[in-house]
């Protein structure tokens, strides 16, 4: 069997590392210089996406900014897994927010954006503080707006109306504001059949709009409640594969902030912390196998390497620390690569937590900063 990713950054080389065990072979497609890669080396295999496609069993994605034409083609050849919907869903906020509304799950008032009548009328509907997301391209908190108070509408609309003309297909989605007490978010997977596994649920800390630490967490209401909304989505898009649905945590309700339809960030942990880690599950599912168990085997937390190539050998030292580097290029901000802690009995994840506090430094790693206190306390 022969996965296509389409991507080939550090999620096709993920997919890749688990798909060995199971007999798949899995090639990336590298979208921009329109080459075929191997996901570990990024040795040239091939040209061109119409050789890809028929290189490949089944074509996937690493992620949701892909230009439709592509997804297009690869539906027409009948092996694109998940559908070309559900991939566009998550790279454009007007149709995600749509399939929110169809699939009856809660998440932030909206009104979408084309011109300076709209974005009033997106006042008076939604009330400031509000947010303002390019329903295109956003990543990584990138692309996004805060309107604050009055004073800030015409500045911010300058902006707006910048990034509204890069494109005809451009928008902005005005969000509500939710003043949220934490982020949480579920990763699970549908297979062909419509059977739905879903992993326990992740608090995730974000350092200036990049996620820094995600820790997956025990919390039966909101799992409940984030498990009852990712089945309503991922029924509605009949999807197959890894899905994961980010929430905002308003005082033990959850809103579905966005979808990833795909692999995500924050299920990096499942690596070490579960009995199947995403994948892998992502692989059983696109190919047809049935899915692994989800469950959780150990405590978890899974910290960003963001713009550092090297680590004090002190982390490889400490014990249930396993990292994970994606082979890429330095650059400032830059996702790296990451770090599974993972503690076997209670309080043991806190205290690994608590010792990379003192190994690591908290400029370059600022999600650790609640553990580099209770050192000092
Ligand atoms: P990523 O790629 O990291 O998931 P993104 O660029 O797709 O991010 P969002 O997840 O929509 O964008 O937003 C980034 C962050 O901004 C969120 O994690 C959250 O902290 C904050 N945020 C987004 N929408 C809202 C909102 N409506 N109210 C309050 N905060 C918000
Ligand atoms: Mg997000």
């Amino acid at each position: 069997m022969q996965v296509l990713v389409l991507g080939a950054g550090q999620l096709a080389r993920m997919m890749s590392l688990a798909s060995a065990p199971l007999n798949i072979k899995v090639i990336a497609y590298d979208v921009g210089s329109e080459t075929i890669v191997h996901p570990l080396t990024q040795t040239k295999i091939g040209e061109g996406l119409a050789n890809a496609i028929d290189q490949a069993d089944v074509i996937t994605a690493e992620f949701e900014h892909i230009p439709h034409p592509i997804l297009d083609e690869c539906e027409a050849s009948g092996k694109l897994i998940p559908s070309a919907e559900a991939i566009k869903c998550g790279g454009d906020r007007r149709m995600e927010k749509a399939l929110l509304d169809r699939a009856q799950v809660h998440s932030a008032k909206y009104h979408a954006i084309k011109t300076k009548e709209d974005f009033t009328q997106a006042i008076e509907k939604i009330g400031i503080p509000m947010v303002l997301k390019s329903a295109l391209g956003g990543y990584d908190g990138k692309g996004q707006w805060r309107l604050k108070d009055h004073s800030q509408i015409d500045s911010v609309w300058s902006e707006m109306q910048i990034c509204i003309e890069s494109s005809d297909q451009q928008a902005i989605v005005a969000e509500e504001f939710i003043p949220f007490g934490r982020e949480v978010s579920l990763v699970g997977v549908r297979g062909k059949n419509g059977a739905i596994q879903v992993y326990p649920l992740a608090e995730n800390v974000h350092t200036d709009g990049v996620l820094s630490i995600s820790t997956a967490i025990a919390d039966n209401n909101l799992q409940q409640q984030a498990e009852s909304m990712f089945c309503a989505v991922a029924n509605e898009l009949d999807y197959c594969g890894v899905l994961a649905l980010e929430f905002f945590d308003l005082d033990g309700t959850l809103l579905v902030n966005e979808i990833a339809p795909r692999v995500h960030n924050s299920g990096h942990w499942t690596q070490q912390g579960a009995e199947t880690c995403q994948f892998e599950n992502h692989l059983r599912s696109v190919c047809g196998i049935p899915l692994g168990s989800t469950k959780l085997i150990r405590e978890t937390s899974m910290i960003n390497i963001l713009g550092e190539d090297s680590l004090p050998e002190a982390v490889f030292e400490l014990a249930g620390c396993h990292v994970h580097w994606y082979g890429k290029q330095k650059r400032a901000g830059r996702k790296m690569g990451h770090i599974n802690v993972c503690g076997d009995y209670s309080g043991e994840l806190q205290r690994k937590l608590t010792k990379l506090a003192t190994i690591l430094d908290s400029t370059s790693f600022p999600a650790l900063q609640p553990w580099a206190n209770k050192t000092a306390d």
